[in-house]
């Protein structure tokens, strides 16, 4: 049984409404044994209808998640963490960002391609089918070769969650080129990825990267795997889990990892 979820947000991300604490005791209800929180920071996020601005208020965060931590430790470990969106103009306001801080855990993701937002409709209007996927994966490429102080790569294919052509299949054939070039350079990095079980709840029957995915990082050496939800809300808080031991260890997974003070530990799937 997986104990571990590290990918959550909270009200201290625009876009979660669900309070610390309530997280937190979710988290217990669950009968899990660390949670780490990534909340987001995406700098330079284009602007939007729900004028969501993706930025952090750092001290607030840290102040809240400490004192929980305190008045929980006895029921459950809580880490910091937070998941940084990677842009080509983001990445020095990144570094800034996080210089001195003291994160267990940092993910870093690509949530805007050409300053769109997959998730909005335009993107796959633009970029029809294949041609959205190849981009999306470009542009992580793109930001590997610039920016490396994080410690897992999030949802490598959070672009598939919103191309809405019902008869899409991903291939890995079709980006072996771009995927394993990404897969090689994270593992060269000695950074990892993560499986995001998002994909489950966004009815995909699978975590986010593909499976395909995750077997080719395996194969390639990978090893670090770190395991999220990417809950916004309690009751999305380790969704699904229980599909991921056996489907990871099909891959070849043995192990998935949690970080503290942003050193891996691997424990057994
Ligand atoms: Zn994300
Ligand atoms: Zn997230």
């Amino acid at each position: 049984m997986i104990k571990s979820d590290f990918h959550l947000h909270s009200n201290f991300s625009s876009d979660s409404t669900a309070s610390m604490e309530s997280m937190v005791q979710q988290a217990i209800q669950l009968n899990l044994s660390e949670i780490c929180f990534t909340e987001h920071l995406d700098i330079d996020y284009p602007e939007n209808a729900e004028g969501l601005d993706f930025l952090l208020d750092l001290p607030a965060y840290q102040s809240s998640l400490f004192s929980l931590k305190e008045k929980y430790k006895s029921n459950i470990k809580i880490l910091c963490g937070i998941e940084l969106g990677l842009t080509p103009t983001t990445y020095e306001k990144n570094k800034d960002f996080i210089q001195g801080e003291s994160f267990d855990f940092i993910i870093g993701s690509t949530h805007i391609v050409h300053n769109m937002d997959p998730y909005e409709p335009e993107y796959f209007l633009e970029y029809p089918g294949k041609e959205g996927m190849k981009e999306y994966f470009l542009s992580i490429l793109y930001n590997l070769d610039k920016f490396s102080d994080f410690d897992v790569y999030g949802h490598l294919d959070y672009v598939i969650r919103y191309c809405r052509d019902k008869n899409f299949t991903f291939r890995y054939l079709d980006y072996s080129d771009i995927l394993d070039e990404i897969l090689k350079k994270i593992i060269d990095l000695g950074k990892g990825i993560e499986a995001n079980s998002a994909g489950y709840k966004h009815g995909l029957g699978r975590p986010n990267p593909h499976p395909d995915i995750l077997k080719r990082y395996h194969e390639l050496g990978g090893e670090i795997l770190t395991i999220g939800s990417d809950a916004h809300k309690p009751s999305h808080m380790a969704y699904d889990f229980k599909e991921l031991p056996a489907l990871l260890t099909s891959l070849g997974f043995r192990y998935y990892t949690i970080f503290e003070k942003r050193k891996p530990k691997f424990i057994k799937l």
